[in-house]
């Protein structure tokens, strides 16, 4: 370590960490391999500033150097040449495994802050120019919530709503960039379209990550749309709910979601539909349920009584001796048919009421009925009467 490290870094013996980050991160950029393919005196400087770096870097190694001009005491390691020395040193290629891109080492501090510093450095780069020859892409599928009242869901609508949405930026037509007109030289690749990646000891050669290997740019960042490729868009549609709906129904609205970008297609929308109870009819699935009040002699004779049906009435045939509770099924009066499902049915469920007399006349008549007809409902439960 013949070289002061703080002056590599060009910093002050006295920088603080913050400093010292700030300087290194500043030098790093500036002489990344990955940003200076094939240029060996920047491979040598980042060589120098990493390594000044994860001494200074470090609390104890700072001290350790500052004390005794190395990251380790003299007592300490092997001849007291520090493990940098022996990584670093005297080797003609620069070993890149030195360096954890991923954050997952758990080597200690010096190495997180590495991986931190680098994950920055890239996402910098590439954020400078953003790429321009990226695949059609899908704009986003909208959901909207609508409640429906009970009959509404049953018999469809058509609605009209407001939706926030967005259109395709007309400038751009959502390709986020506009032609300049003239040809920019890219700083990252120097206007070759190429870079050298580096890993472990083995050099790539890879297209420009700033310029997608063209070496030139040509475009700027829309400002219509200040680079988003689509614009909010507030319209006003119309929808037709089919009949059948129920509770969470997805009803698909093509090409109604968010612009898609770079030439791809619209998103859809879809509307979830909420249903509100109905105080007549109950729904369960495609069937509809219901309660009919009939009167004891109704029940006891018989009758025809007419029942509300989602579309008007129907007559249900009640024969003689009918039992509350007991059930009568009215063919196809259910929910409609949505997508292919079987249209379903009304049941009616009976309720005998029983009457309260307040006539003398009414009573005789029914005692003199309980003589003719000697019945006792509880003979099952073996009590006395
Ligand atoms: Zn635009
Ligand atoms: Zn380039």
């Amino acid at each position: 370590m013949a070289e002061d490290l703080y002056k590599v870094l060009g910093v002050k013996r006295g920088a603080s960490a913050a400093e010292i980050k700030k300087a290194y991160r500043r030098l790093a950029r500036k002489y990344h391999p990955d940003f200076n393919a094939g240029n060996k005196t920047a491979e040598t400087k980042f060589k120098a500033i990493s390594e000044a770096y994860e001494v200074l870097s470090d609390e104890q190694k700072r001290k350790n150097y500052d004390l005794y001009g190395s990251a380790t005491p003299p007592t300490g390691g092997p001849g007291g040449s520090g493990p940098y020395g022996k990584q670093w040193g005297g080797m003609g290629d620069f070993n890149f495994q030195g360096f954890d891109f991923s954050s997952g080492g758990g080597q200690g501090g010096g190495k997180q802050d590495f991986s931190e510093i680098f994950s920055d450095l890239f996402r910098g780069a590439r954020n400078e120019q953003q790429s321009t020859t990226r695949g059609p892409q899908r704009g986003q599928d909208i959901q909207h919530s609508i409640t429906l009242t009970f009959m509404e869901a049953i018999k469809g609508m058509t609605m009209n709503f407001k939706i926030d949405r967005s259109m395709v930026c007309t400038s751009c037509k959502g390709f986020r960039q506009v032609k300049t007109g003239k040809k920019t030289t890219c700083t990252n690749c120097g206007g070759n379209g190429k870079q050298k990646l580096r890993q472990g000891n083995m050099v790539f050669e890879t297209p420009c990550r700033s310029c997608d290997g063209r070496g030139y740019f040509d475009s700027k960042s829309c400002d219509n749309c200040d680079g988003a490729g689509r614009r909010p868009l507030a319209e006003k549609i119309k929808v037709n709910i089919p009949p059948g709906v129920g509770n969470g129904t997805r009803v698909r609205v093509p090409s109604k979601g968010e612009a898609g970008l770079f030439g791809g297609p619209e998103g859809d929308l879809f509307i979830i539909t909420k249903v509100d109870e109905h105080e007549f009819f109950e729904r369960k699935g495609e069937n509809l349920y219901c309660q009919v009040p009939i009167s004891f002699v109704e029940a006891t004779l018989g009758a025809k009584v007419q029942v509300p049906t989602i579309d008007g009435s129907a007559t249900i045939k009640i024969p003689p001796g009918t039992q509350t509770g007991q059930k009568f099924r009215i063919r196809g009066k259910g929910v409609p048919a949505l997508r292919g499902e079987q249209t379903g049915d009304q049941f009616v469920e009976v309720r005998v009421q029983v009457p309260r007399l307040r006539d003398e006349r009414s009573k005789e008549l029914l005692r003199e009925f309980e003589t003719l007809n000697p019945e006792n409902p509880r003979e099952n439960l073996h009590v006395s009467q």
